[in-house]
Parts: structure tokens; sequence; C-alpha cells
């Protein structure tokens, strides 16, 4: 691997870094120790900075010489409701919040980042950049949108950006290992709700009841089935929760059922969300009973534009060879809030292999832990892609 030697010496600190992160996580939009702790080592690099955008949002810039080109480097800093079962030495001080998707450790690679960006331009090697780059160091990414909320508090109207990158560790992918691919990426997360309304009773007199439990469960078969033929569309229709009635002896007057739609595809997207209102409307009508779908749009699909893919694809395979890194990597059915940013700005969401030993436990399981091997090489990546960008 064709990494940069400074960040290979300062990996072994910044690792040190991640795991104190990962002791003292806290959760989506909650990141104040965290965002402290950004805020603290960016100021004693001599980095410019601005806090509290979209809650506890950090963004550091670097500006050096007269060029007016400017990117945005991204990194999440939120936990998750998990309680952590990995058992290492760092592990979680907080009863039921978990660094369990690794934004500890795009926290201190991009910490690493800017500490060699800092210095970079100001060394003799002729290596350095023109131009601005933002640090950006978002809260909440877990469901919560975070990356949201801070292009809504004027995230690219503070800090222009003529394009931004993200980037996540993977598990199950080799380390020293790159997937991506240019056009939609991660999918779309939408969520909804199915209430079926009947008229409650004595379960000894159904005749004067009207029970919604077999009309939801109804709905819920129909699109258990949909979900299967959904596939076919790249897409994901699932139920994942179910809600009535509690006692033996009575007939509840409404019953819910819940959960998620992914997909790749906003023609899709729309087609889908009719599909499920239509098929539950049309089942409450044959059983006589109103039903209501209120279906909301959670996370956009995260869309990588051509130009700035490209220019990913090229800066890994500088880094780790041709052959380490896909570009045609698979449709990931997970959700990213990245995908607010990339609606603004042209850009590009790369996933860095973490680990491809089976039995790797993925993200999100309690088991989970970020690989310190790979700091290194994530730190690289975001200096040569500046350099890229802004040489
Ligand atoms: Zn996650
Ligand atoms: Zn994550």
């Amino acid at each position: 691997m064709n990494l940069i030697s400074e960040l290979v010496a300062s990996a072994p600190a910044y690792g040190e870094l991640r795991r104190h992160i990962h002791a003292h996580p806290e959760l989506g939009f909650e990141e104040v120790q965290t965002a402290a702790l950004v805020a603290e080592r960016l100021e004693a690099m001599g980095i410019e900075v601005h806090t509290g955008l979209g809650t506890t949002g950090v963004v550091g810039t670097i500006r050096y010489g007269n060029g007016t080109k400017s990117i945005g480097l991204r990194a999440d800093m939120d936990a998750l409701p998990i309680q952590e079962q990995t058992g290492v030495a760092h592990a979680s001080t907080r009863d039921g919040v978990f660094h369990g998707c690794g934004h500890d450790g795009h926290t201190a690679m991009l910490l690493a980042a800017a500490e060699y960006l800092v210095d970079m331009p100001k060394s003799d090697q002729g290596k350095g950049f023109d131009g601005t780059v933002h640090l950006i160091f978002q809260p909440a990414e877990e469901g919560l949108g975070g990356g949201e909320a801070m292009v809504e508090d004027g995230l690219f109207e503070l800090f222009p950006c003529d394009a931004v990158f993200g980037m996540h560790n993977w598990p199950g992918l080799p380390v020293g290992q790159f997937a991506v691919r240019s056009g939609p990426f991660m999918a779309a997360q939408d969520i909804y709700d199915v209430t079926v309304h009947g008229t409650g009773g004595h379960a000894a007199y159904p005749q004067l009841a009207a029970n919604p439990i077999p009309v939801v469960a109804d709905i819920a078969a129909a699109y258990s089935e949909m979900g299967r033929t959904a596939r076919e569309r790249s897409a994901v229709i699932v139920v994942t929760e179910m809600e009535a009635g509690d006692a033996y002896n009575v007939i509840p007057d409404k019953a819910v059922i819940r959960g998620g739609v992914r997909n790749f595809d906003r023609q899709h997207q729309d087609d889908i969300e009719a599909e499920l209102k239509q098929a539950a409307q049309q089942i409450g009508e044959q059983a006589g009973l109103a039903v209501e779908v209120d279906y909301r749009r959670n996370y956009p699909v995260l869309v990588n534009s051509q130009k700035e893919t490209d220019i990913a694809v090229e800066v890994a395979r500088s880094l780790v060879g041709e052959d380490n890194v896909d570009a045609y990597a698979k449709l990931v059915s997970g959700s990213e809030d990245f995908a607010f940013m990339l609606q603004e700005k042209p850009g590009c969401y790369i996933l860095i292999g973490g680990g491809g030993e089976p039995g790797t436990p993925f993200c999100h399981n309690p088991h989970y832990d970020f690989n310190d091997d790979i700091i290194a090489l994530g730190a690289s990546y975001w200096v040569a892609l500046t350099q890229r960008c802004l040489g």
C-alpha cells in the first residue's frame, strides 16, 4: 500500500483517540463531548473552527493559496442505542450506548488527515494544495438526519463546496480495499404506519364488534408478498412491528403495523408508496373498516456523481492498486444521510474495507469494533483526495 508515511507514524495516536471516543459514546444530536473534543483538536492544530451547526456539528476550514476551489470532507460522530458486548478494554463506559458503526473511527481518520493537511502546504515538498478544505463533522447519522440538519442550518452557504466526499468503514471488505459506484449506491429509506380502525367490544360477542386484527394481519401478509416481488426492482418492503389489543377477552378498536421500504429509484419509490396505500385501502374496504396509511420518506437514495466517483476511484487506486478498488460495487440496501449533502452538491461516498475475515461482525452488531488498522489508509485517502481536487 502506498500510504503517507507521516500518517502511518501518527496512526497509533489516532487509534488511541479513536478508542477514547469509543469509550465515551454519545447518541445523535447529543454529541456534546465528542464535538468539543473535535473542536479542541482542530483548534490546537491552528484550524479555524465553527461549532453548533445542525445542533452539534463542527466544521474546520483550511485555506491555502489563492485557489478558489473548495471541497468538503465529511465524517459522522454519533453512536447507537445498543448495549456493547465486545468485552474490549476500551468498551463503552455508557450503558446502552455504543459506537457500533465505527463513527468513532471516521472521526479519528478525518482528524488525522486534518493534522497532516494543515501542515502540508507549508512543507517544501511541493505537494501541497491550493484552495479550501472544509472538514465536516456531522451529528446524528443514525436515523436522525444530522446531515439534513447541517444542510438546513446553512452548511453550504457558510462553507461553499464544489464537491463533498464521505467514507464508511465496511466489515466484510478486506483491509486495503475500497468499493464504490457512481449513480445510486445506497438505498432510500421510507417508513410507514398502517392503522386499521374497528369497533372494540366483548370477546364473547364478536358480532357486536368489528375486529381490526384479521384485517391488519391480511395487510401484513399482502405487504410480505409484495416484499418478495419487490426484489425484482432492487427494493425491500418489510413489516417489522404489529400492535393490537391487550386482553384475552377484549376485541380492540384498532390495530397497527409498521415497517420500512428501501429502494434505489425515485420512480420505484413513488410506485411502491402508491401500491402499499392501495393494497391497504382495498383490504380495508373489503372488510368494511377504515384504514389509514401514514407513509414517510426518511432518507433519500444516495447518488454518487460520475466525475467525483471517477476521482475517488483514481485516488483510491493510487493508494492500494488497481485491483483493490471495486468501481462497480453492488448496491447497498442500507441508508446513509450523507445522501442529503449529495442532493445539494456533487460528490462521492466510498466504502473502505474494515476486514474480510469470515465471522467479522458487521456494523450494528453488539460485537462489532472499528478496525484501527485502517486509520492510516483512510487518512491517506482524505489527503490524496484533497491533493487531487485542489492540487
Ligand atoms: Zn450505522
Ligand atoms: Zn455508520
